[in-house]
């Protein structure tokens, strides 16, 4: 971000012609996005922008095929306001990948999932010739979704995963649940699939997929909690993204709740993961039942939909103890907003009063993080991969939390009149 637009959400900034106008392409992109479909009037009005300024950008946004106009407004007077919205073709290929499967879906610049495959992963994908295999796998699917929408703009492939990435060279640190922990797999990925990958951490994926696609709205204290078989936050504190060194910020689940409690895949002991995670709750249900397994979270959760009292008390003892963690996080940390993203959420009228009350219980302060749930939690990790993707390509001057200011040309070129 250019040092001298920091602040206030709209101070005018000093920029080289080139930068402004890059600047202000983002800041117009932006308010598209949150607003569509949108007049150029109110782009100008949004943005604090000229209106000339908005009409030139917006002609070169349309020229592009980022932006598209769609129908027209009605005006009590005068001309009638043609409404841009973001061009629905552009999509991405959202990877997702997790220990037991790989999800993958083409998604559009709106986050709709266009088309979706599972590539299941066996428990025993654990050597060079496995990795190969399913890399494979992998580049065969991510070509027969791609073919289902040839006539579409591709714009890249974006990948979540469980695991913590190195923020530049997207090498693996840290991925002690997964069977393919592979420290140059955004390599392995980029060489099967033939083109650059974007990856990031799941939570924090999840974090960008919010912003574009979900509730998060402006907020700039956000802890983004992500339940699968393990636990990983991103945490968006000040309006930053919180990296922490080497990229390994976030890791709560391994901290040590319980001294001497199950051994962690970390190989620690007591974390908060093995009482919080999807792997905790089969746990429970094995021990609550005498000893009756179910084969997965999926089935765990279906038998409580069903009423299954022990399903559900393994569920209830899964959220008493992923509350834990939030209040110590909450005290620590003062998020604003607590996204929770996992197939947990599914039932989320019974795990929210049960989180409110652990956050309430230990509060230091009178007012507690507001808890949502993200959008669909079984497809908030995809659209978290493309969002990686999208901002990238489409918010080149701006951190994800940042507000995006508009900034002034040393240019005094006459623009042409708005339409
Ligand atoms: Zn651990």
């Amino acid at each position: 971000m250019n040092p001298s637009l920091k602040g206030n959400p709209h101070p005018r900034g000093v920029a080289s012609s080139e930068t402004a106008r890059e600047i202000n392409r983002d800041v117009l992109l932006h308010s598209v996005h949150c607003h569509q479909p949108v007049s150029r009037a109110d782009l100008a009005r949004l943005s604090g922008l000229q209106p000339s300024t908005v009409s030139v950008i917006v002609g070169q946004l349309i020229d592009e095929g980022w932006v598209v106009p769609g129908e027209q407004g009605r005006l009590p007077r005068g001309r009638r306001p043609t409404y841009i919205k973001l061009n629905d073709r552009h999509v991405t290929l959202g990877i997702d990948l997790r220990p037991d499967n790989v999800h993958m879906a083409l998604i559009d610049i709106n986050g709709n999932l266009l088309a979706r495959e599972t590539v299941p992963l066996a428990a025993s994908q654990h050597t060079d010739e496995d990795l190969r295999q399913l890399l494979q796998q992998i580049a065969q699917t991510a070509r027969t979704l791609r073919g289902t929408a040839s006539d579409l703009r591709f714009d890249g492939i974006g990948v979540s995963v469980s695991g913590r990435v190195a923020p530049e060279s997207h090498r693996m640190l840290f991925s002690p649940n997964a069977p393919w922990i592979q420290a140059d797999l955004c390599a392995e990925l980029e060489r099967a699939l033939g083109m650059p990958v974007e990856m990031e951490n799941a939570a924090n994926a999840c974090l960008y997929g919010e912003r574009w696609f979900g509730q998060l709205g402006q907020s700039s204290h956000v802890l983004v909690v992500s339940v699968a078989d393990g636990i990983g936050t991103g945490l968006l504190i000040d309006g930053r993204l919180l990296r922490g060194r080497d990229g390994m910020a976030g890791e709560f689940g391994h901290m040590t709740l319980e001294e001497g409690g199950p051994t962690c895949a970390c190989g620690n002991r007591g974390c908060w993961e093995v009482f919080a995670s999807n792997r905790a709750a089969l746990r429970y249900y094995r021990e609550f039942s005498s000893g009756n397994e179910v084969a997965s979270f999926t089935q765990l959760l279906g038998l409580a939909k069903d009423g299954d009292l022990q399903a559900l008390r393994a569920i209830d003892r899964m959220t008493q103890y992923i509350g834990r963690g939030l209040a110590i996080l909450s005290a620590g940390l003062a998020p604003e907003t607590i996204l929770v993203v996992g197939d947990c959420t599914t039932l989320w009228p019974r795990i929210l009063p049960l989180l409110e009350s652990q956050l309430i219980a230990k509060a230091i302060r009178p007012c507690t993080p507001k808890l949502i749930a993200a959008t669909d939690g079984g497809i908030a990790r995809l659209r978290g991969a493309a969002a990686l993707v999208f901002h990238k390509l489409l918010f080149r001057h701006s951190e994800l939390g940042q507000p995006i200011s508009i900034a002034e040309e040393h240019t005094d070129a006459v623009l042409p009149a708005w339409n």
